[in-house]
């Protein structure tokens, strides 16, 4: 019996690229994402589920109905930022309903990991229309893991590959399991 249902939804698939770049899409790179981060989940007596498993595109509605059925404690939603001007734009960024409660708390402490590994933390912003975020029951996220169109973020993101998964994995541990606090 697992302790926790965390469900990854690596954005977009099939005819949706999502955010595209030099022939780099952003529906690939957040697949193999998901995957790097779930395989670190799964040894921690989480159950991990994905929104999509290939390149095939699901509706927003499908994915936030995929885990209100599933009753997941947390969702996260994977994405890659893109600006109009291509290297205009660095660093991470993670999109809440709204910014208190435990999906802010994720959502922080998956962007302070990926500070560490040399990302910008552009912060947790507010966006209450996105479906995966207002039509989810459960606290949920979207991190923004760079902008596609930025070379340095790019750089980092193939470099540091293993690194930004160990981050994400290790900011949704860290919501689930808080360290104790210290002293008496
Ligand atoms: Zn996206």
């Amino acid at each position: 019996m697992a302790d926790y249902t965390i469900v990854l939804d690596p954005g977009h698939g099939g005819y949706n690229p999502g955010a595209t770049y030099n022939g780099r899409q952003e529906k690939d790179d957040v697949l193999s994402l998901a995957f790097a981060v779930g395989d670190i989940l799964k040894n921690y007596n989480i159950n991990v589920l994905y929104t999509r498993w290939d390149d095939t595109d699901r509706s927003v509605y499908q994915r936030a109905r995929d885990a209100n059925w599933a009753d997941a404690d947390y969702f996260v939603s994977l994405h890659r930022n893109s600006s109009p001007i291509p290297n205009t734009y660095s660093g991470v960024e993670t999109l809440v309903y709204n910014s208190f409660g435990p999906a802010a708390t994720l959502a922080d402490n998956i962007n302070t990991q990926l500070e560490k590994i040399g990302f910008q933390n552009l912060g947790v912003n507010e966006r209450p229309n996105l479906v995966v975020l207002n039509s989810t029951d459960m606290p949920a996220v979207l991190v923004e893991v760079g902008f596609i169109n930025t070379d340095a973020d790019n750089a980092l993101f193939d470099e540091r590959f293993y690194e930004i998964a160990n981050a994400i994995a290790d900011g949704i541990l860290m919501t689930l399991y808080p360290e104790p606090v210290s002293g008496i």
